[in-house]
């Protein structure tokens, strides 16, 4: 699991029409939708229409609602620069954790009563709740699952025309989200999707049921994706996918993830390139022997751990015991390169017994982590483990997640420390006027602070010499090349 983020998309003016329709109807393309008197519609001709998407959950839904975003661009809306200017207000959504999915309805509260504007649901929460949202809030007109973003012309079509609760909710997909047009929110870093869904069955995950089965995208396509971002100047990719290591080249060149990491690098212009998420189970070692004879490979793995305890990660079908994982994580120790490792761990899984909870502990001390997104367990729809035995009280998770954080707090201080009077090459993406200070990134992925005499760093790598640590942060200065 990845972290929070939101995106907001920029503005200008549409024209709305109030369309009265009736009836209901599933074309051939199985959309469904409902036209109903009481609906707004967005008219297709007569003026710009505008959109705005907010966006909930990890950097793959960050990345589809640029695609969504490049889409409604290419289709002649216009970003708004905020939600009330907006004709068409979607909602990106994720439904990993409760609290996200309340936050979502929340949202949708607001526009209750609202007869200007067609609001539209995507993503993960789409998926899970489908039909059950116009219930929920009946002033949405649209609910689009993750894995029905290429029906999305489809739907946007039959709002147009004035259809009311149009949805696409077909999980049952071989197709991956292609876009023509990808608005890019991140000047800095460029996502690019390799792969969509999932095939694992983790007993706690909603992914498989929201985004569907697992899909890769053709090499060729990918790589040219990265051809054109290197020639607009981007220097940083990012790949992405729910298990980005389990890729697999549908085209008859049959790449394997290691064959397309080392492609992508050697794009010509492409200094650093990243992948994220990895499972366990389908980490080899050529993912490090690439890293360590590949520079523009970046000398950081996030690899999910979840628990330390055997039998939990039974319980969880994550699929390798903590031995399995522990032999990987010696694989990326014993590199050349001095590669960072970071995971995700959840706390409070049901049955999690003190004994559980402190293999965790203890794995946090083998392994050393550079960073962690640490989480409470939280219960989600047509998940197995919802109905597990054994709950763990919510002040108990939220206890054991309080200890487990200060313990890796501590280990991210020492292991921050020994960097100090190091020198890192960074790429900057930050500046703070108000503190006099800039910001980027590590090749480890380390956030670096730092002061320069300089000025217009931004996009820049730089050498930054480290003079102070934090747990979450480093601290260092602008320092020539010698
Ligand atoms: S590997 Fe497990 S946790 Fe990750 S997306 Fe798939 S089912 Fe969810």
């Amino acid at each position: 699991m990845l972290d929070s983020n939101r995106i907001m998309s920029k503005g200008f003016d549409v024209e709305i029409d109030t369309l009265a329709n009736g009836g209901q109807a599933e074309d051939s393309t199985g959309v469904l939708s409902e036209r109903s008197d009481l609906s707004v519609g967005l008219s297709s001709g007569g003026g710009a229409k505008s959109f705005y998407i907010e966006t909930f959950g990890c950097q793959m839904n960050v990345h589809d609602t640029e695609k969504v975003a490049g889409f409604l661009l290419a289709r002649g809306y216009r970003a708004a620069a905020s939600a009330t200017d907006a004709d068409l207000m979607l909602y990106n959504t994720c439904s990993i954790r409760e609290k996200a999915a309340q936050k979502v309805f929340s949202r949708l509260g607001e526009w209750r009563g609202e007869r200007r504007k067609v609001i539209g649901v995507l993503g993960c929460l789409a998926q899970q709740e489908g039909e059950e949202i116009f219930e929920r809030a009946p002033w949405v007109s649209l609910v689009c699952g993750s894995a029905s973003y290429r029906k999305l012309p489809e739907l946007v079509a039959e709002l147009e025309s004035g259809g009311r609760r149009v949805m696409g909710l077909d999980l049952n997909v071989d197709e991956t989200f292609e876009t023509e047009i990808t608005r890019r929110d991140n000047p800095i870093r460029a996502y690019i999707t390799i792969i969509e869904g999932c095939d694992y069955a983790c007993s706690y995950c909603v992914v498989p049921h929201t985004r569907g089965p697992e899909r890769s995208r053709a090499s060729d396509a990918v790589l040219s994706e990265a051809r054109r971002l290197a020639y607009a100047g981007y220097t940083e990719i990012q790949l992405l996918g729910q298990t980005v290591n389990s890729y697999r080249d549908p085209s008859p060149r049959k790449l394997s993830f290691v064959e397309l990491l080392r492609e992508v690098a050697s794009v010509i212009g492409i200094r650093r390139v990243r992948f994220t998420t990895s499972h366990p189970n389908d980490f080899h070692r050529e993912i490090v022997d690439a890293i360590d004879s590949t520079l523009a490979l970046c000398d950081h793995i996030h690899l999910p751990v979840q628990s330390g305890s055997d039998r939990i990660l039974r319980e969880m079908r994550r699929t390798y015991t903590r031995d399995e994982y522990l032999d990987k994580i010696s694989w990326i120790r014993g590199a050349r390169r001095a590669i960072s490792i970071t995971s995700d761990i959840i706390v409070g899984f049901p049955g999690e017994s003190e004994r559980d909870f402190e293999d965790t502990l203890t794995l946090l001390d083998e392994v050393g982590y550079d960073g962690i997104f640490s989480f409470s367990y939280s219960p989600r729809p047509n998940t197995t483990a919802t109905s597990m035995p054994d709950a763990i009280p919510e002040a108990e998770k939220s206890r054991r997640l309080a200890i487990l954080q200060e313990r890796q707090r501590q280990i991210q201080l020492t292991r921050n420390e020994k960097l100090v009077g190091e020198t890192f090459e960074v790429l900057v993406d930050n500046h703070n006027a108000a503190r006099a200070q800039w910001a980027g990134r590590t090749s480890s992925n380390r956030m670096i602070n730092f002061t320069s005499p300089r000025e217009n760093l931004l996009g820049e790598y730089i050498q930054v010499k480290v003079t102070r640590a934090a747990p979450h942060s480093l601290v260092g200065e602008h320092v020539a090349l010698q």
